[in-house]
């Protein structure tokens, strides 16, 4: 600390900040902008980076159409809605919404709970498909391996997850800081940011995910969704929760 206070003495003011700028600049290039996006109020709901068909033939446009511009705005309105006329908690950052719910006057706290958890869920689930599947590689296979034994071994603990969730829910992959994966399921959109902790992956086993498609095939559904995962950008996810940079 002395030795850094001492070099900030010496350096000409302006051009010690625009160092720190130009360092703080560098590092967070290294970490895409996409994943660093904590909402803020007003929300808004994110657009798909891939058209609505780019799922198929694993998940129709259809309900790619339904669930994101209606589900998922359907969450984004009720969550504007019950932060509108609080200015103080409408000025936090979604994650912080969630991880300080108690702190929030109590009438709000349900439907933050619901919605911001919705809002945070949906933004995630779009994000981490539109992809081809396969298999992951780089860092995040070999959290996989090291956390879960092999891929084969989390795809089946994962749509096990799925496939007992009573009711709506979420199995999902949490990422630590120290870049350890473990699986949960939570109910209805309770976010684990609720916990202060970050999703890597997600899927959505509500009905309206699945139901035009699958109907009651909940397996077939989660056996398929693999097929879609954009492992780069899980990849990126991954970087960003080990360099605190993950946002939601
Ligand atoms: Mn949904």
């Amino acid at each position: 600390m002395l030795k850094m206070f001492r070099r900030g003495v010496l350096l000409a003011g302006a051009t010690a900040a625009l160092t720190a700028q130009a360092r703080q600049a560098a590092a967070q290039a290294t970490v895409p902008v996409q994943v660093r996006i904590d909402p803020v109020y007003p929300f808004t709901v994110p657009p798909l980076t891939y058209a609505a068909n780019a799922n198929e033939p694993y998940i129709d446009a259809q309900t790619m159409d339904l669930h994101h511009d209606k589900h998922h705005a359907a969450y984004v309105a009720n969550l504007n809605a019950a932060v509108k006329d609080h200015p103080q908690v409408a000025a936090m950052k979604l994650s912080e919404m969630l991880s300080r719910l108690g702190e929030l006057p109590e009438a709000i706290r349900t439907p933050v709970r619901n919605n911001g958890g919705g809002h945070a869920n949906h933004s995630m689930f779009w994000m981490v498909m539109g992809g081809h599947g396969g298999a992951p590689t780089g860092d995040v296979a070999t959290a996989i391996t090291r956390d879960f034994g092999s891929f084969a071994q989390l795809q089946s603990d994962f749509n096990k997850s799925g496939l007992g969730q009573f009711g709506s829910g979420w199995p999902m992959v949490l990422v630590d800081q120290g870049g350890k994966l473990s699986l949960v399921a939570r109910p209805n959109q309770d976010s684990p940011l609720l916990d202060g902790r970050r999703v890597l992956f997600g899927n959505d086993v509500w009905e309206h995910a699945y139901y035009l498609k699958y109907q009651n095939r909940r397996a077939d559904y989660l056996a398929a969704w693999w097929n879609v995962l954009n492992w780069p950008i899980i990849a990126e996810r991954y970087a960003a929760a080990t360099s605190q940079g993950l946002a939601i």
